[in-house]
């Protein structure tokens, strides 16, 4: 028997083996500039499923990387069964509660359009189509990190399948080591196959981008530094410059605001000044629409990208970001953290001393990616001294580590846990402790 018809004896969802028609696409994740080689796709059919595949890997000495959308794909899957849990699909809202609850193959966007109507959110990011599950896994760094922390600090409880292939319902009391290391350690640990956690209030949303020519990119800048040097933590506001293929460069500036209208408008006031601006969809907006701010491509897409978190935003910081085109890449991100993120979490996300991530963005293009990786180093090499080395664990890109994401002592304690809860090495994640 080859693997494909073992694993069709074993599980009752959708299996995909070399050899399929559409085994090629199946294999293949959201950021199509990662290669998967994989000896099998496994779509589960329910929470049962990944259980009976779970025991049937434990069984045959196989490893299981979960990977519902492939957002975070790092290539880290030769020879592992590949398991998407797209069908893992119920999403429950108790709006008297405050609470959702998330099948591991539940995206942002599905929560949102489900919350807003209530008056609520969940922490979610800037793309509606990653999965509430794999994000939360990482940290989850949200719009609303400001106010309420990072998403994985707002869990109530996880259902999993551990290394032996048993369900189990994972909260603070029941499994208090299990519980931290899913709040922010990624996919080592066990298979999530539903997550529970807060929603917040959201009754007000206000937010936008607000676009002028690139030319006006120090003015912008010094503007979005006086705005964030004051921000509360309802306001978060990202500085973006931005050079789409065969357009004209841009700077913008996009922000979510938790509250009145006319109280972001008051904050953001010192844009207001900087002449020639081209676009603003300032608005308020439905709770639902969160993502249409930055409008990221939510079909799949190649895609290199590069983090780093900075130590502020000085003029230094400013003139090696200023320098140059960014050419080739399409964004360089300037995201405002601090507030809540600055907090202990008691997960192991942590805090952010760093006030500001930089998130820089091109497309591969023929060379493979090495000009756009070129680029990227080269922003870096200029803000070394203004960097930390730590990057978000959700921001990590193919290549990098783990050990980026955590403290040494945070690293520590997770890799003694995957130790202990998975000695075999089942599961896989997209950035192993232990790699
Ligand atoms: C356009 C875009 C915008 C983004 N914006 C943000 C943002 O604003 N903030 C932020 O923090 N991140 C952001 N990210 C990063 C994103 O949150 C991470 O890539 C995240 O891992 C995506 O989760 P996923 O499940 O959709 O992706 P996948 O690649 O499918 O999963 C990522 C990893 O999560 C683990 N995992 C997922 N599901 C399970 C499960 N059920 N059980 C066990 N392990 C599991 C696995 O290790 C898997 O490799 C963005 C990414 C993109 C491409």
């Amino acid at each position: 028997m080859n693997i494909g018809d073992d694993l069709r004896g074993a599980v009752r969802g959708r299996v995909y083996t070399a050899g399929d028609g559409s085994f090629e696409v199946a294999r293949r994740p959201w950021n199509l500039a990662v290669d998967q080689p994989v000896r099998a796709v496994v779509e589960a059919a329910d929470a049962d499923d990944v259980a009976a595949l779970v025991r049937y890997a434990r069984l045959n000495g196989l490893t299981i990387a979960t990977q519902p959308s492939g957002h975070g794909a790092s290539g880290n899957t030769g020879e592992v069964i590949l398991l998407r849990t797209t069908r893992l699909d119920d999403l429950e809202i108790r709006p008297d509660e405050r609470i959702a609850r998330a099948g591991a193959g539940v995206t942002w966007g599905r929560v949102l359009r489900a919350a807003g109507p209530h008056g609520l959110t969940g922490l979610a990011g800037s793309s509606p189509v990653v999965t509430v599950t794999g994000y939360t896994l990482g940290g989850g760094l949200s719009w609303f990190g400001r106010m309420h922390g990072w998403a994985s600090g707002s869990v109530r409880a996880f259902d999993v399948v551990d290394a032996a292939g048993a369900r189990a319902r994972v909260t603070s009391e029941s499994d208090p080591d299990l519980f931290w290391a899913l709040r922010g350690g990624g996919g080592d640990f066990a298979i999530v196959t539903a997550v529970e956690f807060d929603l917040h209030p959201a009754p007000r949303l206000y937010g936008g981008r607000m676009v002028w020519p690139v030319e006006e990119a120090r003015a912008v800048l010094d503007a979005y530094r006086e705005i964030t040097e004051r921000a509360p933590a309802e306001l978060t506001a990202w500085y973006e410059l931005l050079h789409f293929p065969g357009a004209a460069p841009l700077v913008a500036v996009d922000s979510a605001f938790l509250g009145e209208g006319g109280d972001a408008e008051t904050l953001l006031r010192p844009l207001d000044k900087i002449a020639g601006r081209i676009s603003d969809s300032r608005a308020d907006l439905p709770v639902a629409d969160l993502g249409t701010i930055t409008a990221e491509p939510t079909d799949p897409g190649p895609g290199r990208s590069r983090a780093e978190l900075l130590t502020g935003l000085t003029d230094d910081v400013a003139a090696a970001l200023l320098e140059r085109p960014i050419d080739p890449l399409l964004s360089v991100q300037l995201r405002h953290l601090g507030g809540a993120l600055a907090r202990p979490s008691g997960t192991p996300a942590g805090h952010l001393d760093e006030p500001f991530a930089l998130y820089m963005f091109g497309v591969p293009g023929e060379d493979g990616g090495t000009a756009v990786g070129a680029r990227q180093q080269e922003i870096a090499n200029a803000l070394v001294p203004y960097t930390t080395g730590r990057k978000p664990f959700t921001l990590l890109a193919p290549g990098e580590r783990a050990a980026n994401a955590f403290t040494p002592g945070t690293l520590a304690r997770l890799r003694e846990l995957k130790r202990a809860r998975d000695p075999h090495g089942v599961f896989r994640s997209n950035f192993p402790v232990l790699g």
